[in-house]
């Protein structure tokens, strides 16, 4: 179990707005993934409609002192909390504390002499932001690289880092520790979580495409969360942003940690299918996985399972022989052909 014996770390700490740890729900967190380019009205757009789907945190790599100014500007413009995440240069840290940003990620494998890592803890305790220690098992500190036991290297170097925090009297701290391995990772959070207070951000690092990505680290995070352990995770995937949200609350969901908004409840379609489930989806997933209200979404194909299914959900669809039924709250409401489908669908959805 956690160090506070329950859901979530012993300490807290406030990621902009957001409380994260000791209980709270658990954060959902994306990182960018293409350029950011400075006064991009698109870049805070985007921002926006990753909150409208769930996305709590955004973290952004700054390479350079200019793509801290970048960031720094955007942070200034959007209410979303961004987390400047920085390798290799501590000056760019100390550039970033200049912004209103939420969180700063560093890693302790790489951000060099122990003097830098104590200016950036001054300004960080200054500024009142956060900073997550990074462990990752691909860049380890020089004498536990190659450890047999990975996980307990991972754990050793989150520690040391740890303590010398705590030693410059900072202990607004959020620790991680990944490795693309599944059992290594699960390994190094269930003993971060006995030894160490500090919220823990979950995640597999590197996971891998869509499917492969998600299937890992649902098997990696699903135990975890289900022990009580975890304060914010992300889905490393070589996908979309918003696919790693939509995993990431997935994810949540499956281990009992919902965060609200639509469950969808989808048939695979078959050759009995009197409606295509996947064209629906792909034209409607985004739209209901923004929506506010909780509720069960059901699309199904044919009469065989898709009555059962739409009625018992808070808004259903389904093929039915020619035509198109749609189920509200276990009534049904709509019979429409199936060009019409996804009219009498968002008129529903809309009084939903
Ligand atoms: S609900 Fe109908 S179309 Fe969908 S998988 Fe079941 S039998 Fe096939």
């Amino acid at each position: 179990m956690s160090v506070a014996g329950s859901r979530g770390s012993a300490r807290s700490v406030r990621v902009g707005v957001l409380p994260m740890g000791s209980g709270g729900r658990v954060l959902v967190q994306t990182m960018w993934k293409g350029p950011l380019t400075r006064g991009d009205p698109a870049a805070a757009r985007r921002l926006e409609a990753l909150k409208s789907l769930g996305c709590d945190i955004v973290r952004f790599a700054v390479p350079t002192a200019e793509a801290a100014e970048t960031l720094g500007e955007l942070a200034k413009n959007t209410d979303v909390p961004l987390v400047a995440d920085i390798h290799f240069d501590h000056k760019i840290a100390l550039a970033c504390l200049e912004y209103p940003i939420a969180k700063l990620r560093i890693n302790p494998g790489n951000i060099g002499a122990s003097w830098k890592v104590a200016e950036v803890v001054a300004k960080a305790k200054d500024r009142g932001v956060p900073v997550r220690i990074g462990v990752n098992s691909g860049s380890l500190p020089q004498d536990l690289r190659g450890a047999s036991d990975q996980a307990a290297a991972m754990v050793e170097a989150a520690r040391r880092e740890c303590e010398a925090f705590e030693a410059l009297g900072f202990r607004d701290i959020v620790v991680s520790a990944k490795s693309s391995d599944v059992a290594d990772t699960v390994a190094a959070y269930r003993e971060l979580s006995k030894s160490l207070p500090y919220p823990l951000h979950l995640g597999l690092t590197e996971a891998g495409p869509l499917i492969a990505g998600t299937a890992r680290t649902a098997v990696a995070l699903g135990p975890l969360l289900r022990e009580g352990i975890g304060d914010t995770i992300r889905v490393s995937l070589s996908d979309s942003m918003e696919n790693e949200v939509i995993a990431a609350r997935e994810i949540l969901g499956a281990a009992g940690l919902g965060v609200g908004g639509a469950r969808i409840v989808s048939c695979p379609r078959c050759a009995r299918a009197g409606f295509d489930t996947h064209a629906f989806l792909e034209r409607w997933a985004a739209k209901l996985y923004s929506l506010r209200t909780n509720a069960t979404i059901a699309v199904m194909g044919c009469a065989v399972n898709g009555p059962g299914e739409a009625s018992k959900a808070d808004l259903g669809i389904t093929g039915a022989g020619d035509s198109v039924i749609i189920f509200k709250h276990g009534a049904l409401v709509r019979m429409v052909r199936p060009e019409d489908a996804d009219s009498a669908f968002a008129e529903e959805l809309e009084s939903l």
